[in-house]
């Protein structure tokens, strides 16, 4: 008998094994294989051609993405941090002002206004979307407001029709970081479209990307749009004539080029994300608080944010199935070693500090195998069906 049920064991036991499917939280040469040939050709072009800073490339990025955002203009620049230094830079913020963002953000978008001396005045967010909550703004406005950064976060817009109202009201700009929101939309107009800029970012983890840093800024404005353009290559109104100080924050003409390849594909990835994202709310929704779309928004689901009990254990269990689940983020930035000056408690943004112990991204990418998206599905229904 014992040797039977050994035998038994022994093979459910290699069965188990093989039904293990490891899910990388992302996988980025997935994607890249898809279109290697062409990303090969392109960058052989650019090497061949020799203009490798500020090619034709650059411009060419620089038209179709003013295209695709819907605006008059881009301006291609070394990252996404850059992008929002830049614009705010753009209409002159220094020490003394107040910019309003969102606690619950990477930290570049409050740390745009602290590296020009400014202080970043945090707004608490809405349960919903997670985004900046209209009706708190009013009461982080000061004399010394200079501008609002609300955050797309994870590819679901901010409430920009009450956002911009206040804003008009109080005469302060609007720079938006669209750092996680490429593709989205807001009562159909793109994110990164409705304010003064639109700050994006296209490192490897957002959902259009470079093989490396690289950012865009995007406006309607002429002469932020001039100024943005001189700034970001030393302040030279010529090449041999500076008007102002300024940094080097050029997009590379390589990125370019790879950049215009993978623009082709945005809209066909955003809608394989979207499906992923249908099918995990279909097979989950039951258990566990999925991600919404606020009428009449466009999601492009940057990160699949769910809200979570027992976080902790959760993310144990998926780990242990080989899900590499993780967190945007764990600490809002208000909590940051580098907001100590600041002196705010966990408990002045009471949203955002519940969200951060409660959120867990899961992975979603279109390349995922159909063994690694029923690996996700049923990590999380195991968990909190037993
Ligand atoms: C990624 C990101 C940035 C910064 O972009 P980089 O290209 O890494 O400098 C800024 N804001 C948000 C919300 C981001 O997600």
């Amino acid at each position: 008998m014992a040797e039977g049920w050994v035998r038994l064991l022994a093979r459910a036991d290699g069965l188990a094994q093989v039904a293990r499917v490891e899910v990388p939280y992302v996988s980025l040469p997935a994607q890249m294989r898809r279109i290697k040939a062409e990303l090969m050709a392109a960058i052989e072009r650019v090497l061949e051609d020799g203009r490798y800073v500020l090619g034709p490339d650059v411009e060419e990025f620089e038209q179709r993405f003013a295209d695709y955002v819907g605006t008059k203009y881009a301006v291609g620049v070394g990252n996404g941090t850059s992008a929002l230094v830049l614009s705010l830079r753009s209409i002159g913020i220094g020490r003394g002002d107040e910019i309003i963002t969102a606690p619950n953000s990477f930290v570049a978008s409050a740390a745009c206004s602290a590296l020009l001396g400014a202080t970043p005045v945090f707004v608490d967010v809405r349960e919903t979307d997670m985004n900046i909550d209209p009706d708190l703004i009013e009461n982080g406005i000061t004399k010394r407001t200079r501008a609002i950064v609300p955050v797309h976060l994870a590819g679901h817009p901010a409430e920009m029709d009450a956002l911009l109202a206040i804003a008009a009201r109080h005469n302060i700009p609007v720079i938006e970081d669209a750092a996680q929101s490429v593709g989205s939309m807001y009562h159909g107009r793109r994110t990164g479209s409705m304010g003064l800029t639109g700050c994006f970012s296209l490192h490897p983890l957002k959902n259009l990307h470079a093989y490396g840093d690289a950012g865009v800024v995007t406006t309607n404005d002429e002469s932020v749009y001039n100024w943005i353009m001189k700034a970001r290559n030393h302040g030279l109104r010529t090449r041999d004539q500076a008007e102002f100080w300024s940094c080097n924050s050029r997009l590379d003409t390589i990125q370019a080029a790879i950049l215009n390849v993978k623009l082709n594909y945005l809209d066909q990835w955003t809608n394989e994300r979207r499906l992923l994202a249908n099918q995990y709310r279909r097979e989950m929704s039951q258990v566990v608080q999925v991600p919404e779309e606020a009428a009449d928004c466009f999601h492009t689901y940057q990160t699949y944010v769910i809200k979570a009990t027992r976080r902790t254990d959760l993310l144990d269990h998926l780990h242990a199935l080989g899900v590499q689940a993780t967190v945007h983020y764990p600490l809002p930035i208000h909590l940051q070693e580098a907001a100590q000056s600041l002196h705010l408690r966990k408990d002045d943004f009471p949203v955002a500090s519940s969200l951060a112990d409660r959120i867990v991204s899961l992975p979603l990418f279109p390349e995922m195998t159909v063994a690694q998206r029923t690996a996700v599905i049923e990590g999380v229904r195991s968990f909190y069906e037993c």
